[in-house]
């Protein structure tokens, strides 16, 4: 079986290649198979509409099974922001530090308490016109007072998983085991096995 993943992040496409593969699925790109993915508009209000919007074109456009996801953070004292809107946030062509800055000045008068915050990951996957796999993620922490350690990438430094610890600070392995994108690729591999075995009975 091959499937098409909506993505052009080679770290997304090896690890879905990783985790795939003892299912007997191959994923591939739309750069291998010569379609373009541009023009994919991410108008959705939520995660699951936007992973869903990428995986349906990706469908539409090669006929593949196709996988996408979305994901962000959620701030709870900003009502869910920047949510959808995570690599968007503060403007065209903002670096991850300055988006980390921006957010910490919005909570600048916010005690440690109303801190909370979630990162979400949905992926989702289209089959065929009536079948599709989703599978939610999340990770429960705090918006921390400033950058802290140095791995990772995006709202990482400033994101704190407890009361020590960023998620800049965590090693590829640590992050993995406890991260949103990590819960959401555990439920969808899950998923995925299921339908696989079905298809195998028919
Ligand atoms: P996308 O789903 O790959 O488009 O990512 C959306 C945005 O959410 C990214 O650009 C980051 O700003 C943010 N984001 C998603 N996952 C993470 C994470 O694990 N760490 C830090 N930022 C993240």
């Amino acid at each position: 079986m091959r499937f098409l993943l909506v993505s052009n992040n080679r770290h997304k496409l090896e690890e879905l290649q990783r985790i795939l593969l003892p299912l007997g699925i191959e994923v591939v790109t739309a750069a291998q198979l010569g379609v373009s993915l541009d023009g994919i508009e991410e108008t959705g209000d939520t995660f699951e509409k936007n992973a869903m919007i990428k995986a349906m074109a990706g469908f539409e456009r090669t006929g593949l099974p196709s996988i996408a996801d979305d994901s962000g953070l959620s701030v709870d004292v900003l009502g869910g922001r920047p949510g959808v809107y995570s690599a968007r946030y503060g403007g065209e062509g903002a670096t991850e530090s300055q988006k980390n800055e921006k957010l910490l000045k919005e909570l600048e008068n916010v005690p440690d308490e109303h801190r909370t915050a979630k990162f979400v990951c949905c992926i989702c996957c289209v089959i065929n016109k009536n079948e599709t796999v989703t599978a939610r993620g999340e990770c429960k922490g705090k918006i921390g007072f400033e950058q802290v350690g140095t791995n990772g990438f995006g709202y990482d430094p400033i994101f704190m998983v407890d009361e020590n610890r960023s998620f800049a600070q965590l090693s590829d392995a640590e992050k993995d085991s406890i991260s949103h994108r990590g819960n959401a690729l555990k439920i969808f591999y899950n998923r995925i096995s299921e339908y696989t075995e079905k298809t195998k009975k028919e």
